[in-house]
């Protein structure tokens, strides 16, 4: 009985896991084709600080629509894009391309109230010798100030290695370059390591932001603490609801990404939305 159980499961299974894989191939190989026929395009999202309301941050997110597959998600695509090294030159486009974008709103004069511009730093970029290169050599073009520069690094990647991670990010910082720890709570750093890396944030990883106020409650107060008391900044990410929000107003987080907010949007309507932001002060109109 057991047999035919198991075997009724591999019969179910294998079909399933072609079909990904062949889904992966024809991934990777319109991947290839999409840096250089324009599919790629960027997405940027606010972080609006609690206590202002204020947008103080912008992360800017990767989006493709294949002519073949339609549109995919990062979570689909970046994955194979790490896998297959189109990771790199992917990276270099994103970095340039979210500099071009700030340096042209910075010109405009949208940035008053924004500190960072957040770009996403993948595990191959970290172990790429040419990364520092291709920094300087985008913030040189776009005559972005390098402060404005945001480097989001997941917890997981860091701790892959983390000596040599330590050493690059010495170097970043030593350039100027603020950074920030993704989806912080799913890996294993302790405290110690914590104090090693020089960063300046924790984002809360949104698992526990969905679960709040509830489940996620004690996780994201230690996080909070455990952040302020080493200096850093606080973001949590994936706020939907203003339960989340007024729990995290109330625990302390410093700054809020997330659907209650803004979605990730299109930079015209980024723009839109700094402009009509630039007069706006706190409490004059609906609170954030
Ligand atoms: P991430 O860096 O943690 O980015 C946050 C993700 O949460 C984004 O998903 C964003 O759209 C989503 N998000 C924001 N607010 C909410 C919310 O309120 N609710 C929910 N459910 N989701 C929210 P996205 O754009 O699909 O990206 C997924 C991941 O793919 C990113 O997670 C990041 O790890 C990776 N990624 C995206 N763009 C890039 C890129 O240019 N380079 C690299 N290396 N990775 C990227
Ligand atoms: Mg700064
Ligand atoms: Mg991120
Ligand atoms: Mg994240």
């Amino acid at each position: 009985h057991a047999k035919n159980k198991g075997k009724n499961c591999y019969s179910a299974f294998v079909p399933e896991m072609e079909l990904r894989a062949q889904k992966r191939l024809a991934m990777e190989s319109n991947l290839r084709k999409a840096l250089s026929n324009d599919e790629l395009y960027l997405h940027y999202q606010p972080q609006i600080d609690l206590r202002s309301g204020r947008i103080v941050g912008i992360e800017a997110l990767t989006r493709w629509t294949c002519p073949e597959l339609g549109p995919l998600s990062p979570a689909e695509f970046i994955p194979v894009a790490e896998e297959s090294g189109i990771i790199v030159p992917l990276g270099r486009w994103v970095l340039q391309t979210a500099c071009r974008q700030a340096a042209a709103w910075r010109r405009d004069g949208l940035l008053d109230s924004v500190e960072h511009v957040a770009v996403n730093l993948s595990a191959c970029q970290t172990r790429d010798s040419g990364l520092m290169a291709d920094i300087r050599a985008v913030l040189d073009e776009t005559a972005l100030p390098v402060g404005l520069l945001e480097l989001e690094i997941t917890e997981g990647v860091l701790m892959e290695n983390v000596h040599a991670n330590v050493e690059l990010m010495q170097r970043l910082q030593d350039a100027g370059i603020h950074l920030s720890i993704d989806d912080f709570g799913t890996g294993y750093s302790s405290m110690s390591y914590l104090k090693r890396f020089p960063i300046d944030q924790l984002k809360i990883d949104r698992s526990f932001v969905h679960d709040l106020p509830g489940d996620g409650e004690p996780i994201a107060t230690a996080i909070i603490a455990m952040a302020h008391s080493l200096n850093l900044r606080v973001v949590a990410e994936g706020v939907e609801t203003a339960q989340q929000a007024d729990f995290l107003r109330r625990a302390g987080c410093d700054i809020v990404q997330g659907y209650h907010y803004a979605r990730p949007m299109a930079a015209a309507q980024l723009t839109a939305l700094l402009r009509e932001r630039q007069d706006w002060r706190p409490g004059a109109q609906a609170a954030p």
